[in-house]
Parts: structure tokens; C-alpha cells; sequence
């Protein structure tokens, strides 16, 4: 423990903290497609946002860099090893219904209210203010610390990207841009495509199915990958069985399930629309997939050749499947939790082509590989083949690695509350660093205002949140 009281340090400061906290929340640090030019590739906005963080590096003694405006970057102390801070100045659109103006940064009942507030100028901020304290009381260091800040963490991280292209590495480090205590673990994300031809199909040589009693026209349920869809409607041709028997049958497996749904007659054909709950796709055992509840009435139908296959795989691969057991992936891991398998876009046309679109986030300990040629190799049987739309690969810090360690003590000094530390199965700026934890700002117990109206951060947790990022600081760097 060092002598600093790192919190009367920071209320020394707490006046400019709180004025240029709320100077900077007044920047619309918006992506801006219309102010893009050289220098300011995600508009105006964010450029003057990066500026106002440079600027405030700059004039507490650090040097600085801009990289392009893609990113930029403030460094101060000395020595091999380079500690990261890694934050981002751009935040998402506003929205409607704010009680003060999005841009204002009125403080309201001790909470700074703002766009960005809380994810995350607020605490970039806080960050710059630590190391400002650091800087300020003159403490020797070992290590360089440096900031960077990101400009499009809400759209495409190509910031990071084209700011790592050229630029060190950190050694180690953190973002304050998620929750305390400490997030060292996230789980490997992915979004993949299973995707059926018709021509794919016909080559399967499937012979006629007999007996049908519906063609399955189309189907349709989600919009995102990474939610639980809350919507499907599937068209069906009567052909062995009328409509109003379709009709009548589905209604049965409504009332039987207690699902919400309802059913149409359009021009001959029969319309089936369900209802679901849409949650994040990061566990959709918590919501109910509409898409797979509708596809699992459509099984108890004797179909078409090829609407028979689509409906049959997705009944027995995906439907209340969250953790791919059925398919043979399932894979739990004691430190990071399951691999978890969202269903999020579904389609089905008749004339074109069917589709599946997951969300599968996996922990370390299984291997993306093995489980991915397992799941193309089941799809297969249908003639679907397997597209990785993204990847990103599970990022993990070692429990026993000082980063955490370190940042663990610190807190319990700073708040007197034991550190626990967190595996996620979402993403963290974290994870742009080879060795990179999130720390903060969101204290346990405190509501999650990002991306939301209203949104804040509690001048006292803005406070307290310099003073562990201060101590942070010093202890990483000394
Ligand atoms: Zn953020």
C-alpha cells in the first residue's frame, strides 16, 4: 500500500474533473457519415472528441499522436514495459425522450446526465484525471503508460484495428469501459450462416415426399443474429389437408402450449404467424425463439421433400437447443460458463434459399475447430454448408497474471469490497489488447444506463472510479 490517499487526491481535483468531464459529454461525438473526410474518418463529432481527449493529455504534460483519427494516443513515464488504457470517445445516437437535452451534461440528483456518460467519455476521463494525480504528485515510474483512444467502438472497431496496425502493442492493460471488479475472461464469439441452395437441395436427389399435406411456401423469424427473435411467420400451401384444418391443428398447439400466436387465410394459402420474447442472444434459454416454436408445430405437418428436411433439422438441431446438445457441441467450462447457441435469423423460400443464422459463443477451453466441423458436418445431411460471418476467438488473462491480480488489490483498497473477477460471454474493448482486462466503471449493484435515455454516471462513482484508476495506475507503472 502506498502512503497516496488517492481519493482526497482526487476531491483536490474534483471542480475540473467534473467541469471537463461535462465539456467533453457536450461534444456529439456521433458516427457521421456526412462529415467524413481525411483525418476525421467518422466525422466531425468524433474527431473533435478525440481532439478534447488529446488536448487534455497534452496539457497535463503528456506526449501525443494521432493516428489518423482513427485513433490517438497520450503517453507519459518512462521504460521498456508500456501500460495501456484503452477507452473510446464516440458514443451511440442519442434517441428520444431525455429529460435534459442528451448533450447538456446537467448534473441531476448527483448524476451527470449525458450521452456517454457512463460508456463511455465519463470515464475516459476519470482515467486521464488518475494519471493527471499520478503526474502531478511526481511519483517515480518504471513503466510508460499510455492512453488510447478509440473512435468507433459502437460501430466496427476499425479503430483499434488500424490503430494496432501500426502502433505498440501494450505490454498490458485495461479498459474502463464495462464493469468493476474485473472482466478477465470472454467468451469466443461467433456468427455463422448454414445456408441451402435450391440447387444444393436437388442435388441431395431427395425422391417426392407422398402423403403431403402442406407445402411449406416460406418462413420467416428474426432480424439479428445475436437475438432471440420474437416474431416468425411461415406461408404453407395446402395440398393433402385444407386450411381450415392447418388452421384448426395450430390453434390446438397454441392453446396446448400456451404459445401467442394467431393464423390467416391469404389467397388459398395459410399464414402462421407466432409470437416469442426476444432477449440477447448471449442466453437464450431466458427468451422464447419464436422461429424454432413455429418450425417445431410445422414438424407435426407431413411436408414437402424440402420443406420436410429444413423443418426436421432445425426441429432436432435448434429448437430449445441453447447449448447444442442435440448436436453433439455442447461444452461447459467451469471458469467461463457454456457454449451457448442462438438461433437469430431464420428464412425459408420456397423458390430460393434456406437459411440459418447462429450465434455461438464458445470458452476457451473448447477449441472452434472441433465444434464448428461437428455442426457443419450435421447441416450437411440437408445440403447446407457452413459461412463464418465473424470471429472473434475467446480472450482470456490468466486469474494468476499480476494485471489482475494487481487491479484486484487495488480496488479492495480503493472500496473496501472484495474483488471478484468476471467471465462474460460478450465483448470487451478489453480484448483489443493481448493482454487486456475491463476494469469499471459500472459498480456492482448500479444499474446499466448505457446506450439508454438518460443516460449517467454518479458524480461519486466518477470520483471514486479516479480514485482506484489513479492508484491503478501507479501500481501497474511503478
Ligand atoms: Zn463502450
Amino acid at each position: 500500500m502506498t502512503s497516496v490517499n488517492w481519493l482526497e487526491e482526487t476531491n483536490k481535483r474534483k471542480e475540473e474533473l467534473i467541469a471537463t468531464t461535462q465539456q467533453f459529454l457536450q461534444i456529439k461525438s456521433v458516427l457521421d457519415p456526412e462529415s467524413v473526410r481525411e483525418g476525421a474518418p467518422f466525422g466531425e463529432g468524433i474527431r473533435q472528441a478525440l481532439d478534447f481527449a488529446l488536448g487534455v493529455c497534452e496539457k497535463a504534460g503528456m506526449t501525443t499522436k494521432d493516428v489518423r483519427g482513427y485513433a490517438g494516443h497520450a503517453e507519459f513515464g518512462q521504460g521498456e514495459e508500456l501500460i495501456g488504457i484503452l477507452s473510446h470517445v464516440d458514443v451511440v445516437p442519442e434517441g428520444d425522450g431525455w429529460s435534459t437535452p442528451p448533450y447538456a451534461a446537467e448534473i441531476v440528483d448527483g448524476r451527470i446526465v449525458a450521452r456517454g456518460a457512463i460508456d463511455d467519455k465519463g470515464p475516459t476521463m476519470a482515467a486521464i484525471f488518475a494519471a493527471k494525480i499520478v503526474m502531478e504528485l511526481g511519483l517515480p515510474l518504471s513503466k510508460r503508460v499510455r492512453f488510447i483512444f478509440g473512435t468507433d467502438e459502437e460501430s466496427s472497431w476499425q479503430c483499434v484495428n488500424t490503430y494496432f496496425e501500426t502502433e505498440e502493442m501494450p505490454t498490458m492493460g485495461f479498459t474502463p469501459d464495462a464493469d468493476f471488479p474485473l472482466i478477465y475472461a470472454e467468451k469466443g464469439l461467433t456468427d455463422l450462416s448454414l445456408r441451402q441452395t435450391l440447387e444444393s437441395f436437388q442435388s441431395l436427389g431427395k425422391p417426392a415426399a407422398e402423403n403431403v399435406e402442406a407445402k411449406l411456401v416460406s418462413l420467416q423469424a428474426g432480424l439479428r443474429m445475436n437475438m432471440v427473435p420474437d416474431k416468425a411467420i411461415a406461408t404453407l400451401a395446402p395440398i393433402g389437408l385444407n386450411s381450415e384444418a392447418i388452421a384448426q391443428s395450430y390453434r390446438q398447439h397454441l392453446d396446448a402450449t400456451g404459445l401467442k400466436g394467431k393464423v390467416e387465410e391469404q389467397d388459398g394459402l395459410v399464414v402462421l404467424h407466432m409470437e416469442g420474447v426476444s432477449v440477447h442472444g448471449m442466453d437464450p434459454s431466458k427468451g422464447v425463439n419464436a422461429g424454432t416454436e413455429l418450425i417445431h408445430f410445422l414438424r407435426t405437418l407431413s411436408l414437402d421433400e424440402r420443406g420436410a428436411v429444413f423443418v426436421g433439422l432445425a426441429d432436432r438441431y435448434l429448437h430449445k437447443q441453447y447449448y447444442g446438445e442435440a448436436l453433439g457441441i455442447a461444452h461447459d467450462d467451469a471458469e467461463m460458463g457454456a457454449l451457448t447457441l442462438n438461433t437469430g435469423v431464420i428464412e425459408y423460400d420456397e423458390k430460393q434459399d434456406a437459411l440459418f443464422r447462429l450465434n455461438i459463443r464458445y470458452p476457451h477451453s473448447v477449441a472452434f475447430e472441433k465444434w464448428s466441423a461437428i455442426l457443419a458436418e450435421r447441416f450437411s445431411e440437408g445440403a447446407f454448408s457452413l459461412e463464418v460471418a465473424e470471429h472473434l476467438t475467446p480472450h482470456r488473462v490468466d486469474p494468476n497474471h499480476p494485471l489482475v491480480t494487481t487491479l484486484q488489490r487495488v480496488y479492495t483498497e480503493q472500496t473496501g469490497e472484495e474483488a471478484g473477477i468476471i467471465a462474460i460471454g460478450g465483448a470487451t474493448y478489453g480484448r483489443s489488447l493481448d493482454v487486456g482486462v475491463a476494469f469499471g466503471p459500472l459498480f456492482p449493484g448500479r444499474p446499466d444506463s448505457a446506450h439508454q435515455r438518460d443516460e449517467y454516471i454518479f458524480v461519486d462513482d466518477l470520483i471514486k472510479a479516479t480514485a482506484i484508476y489513479a492508484q491503478a495506475i501507479y501500481e501497474l507503472a511503478k
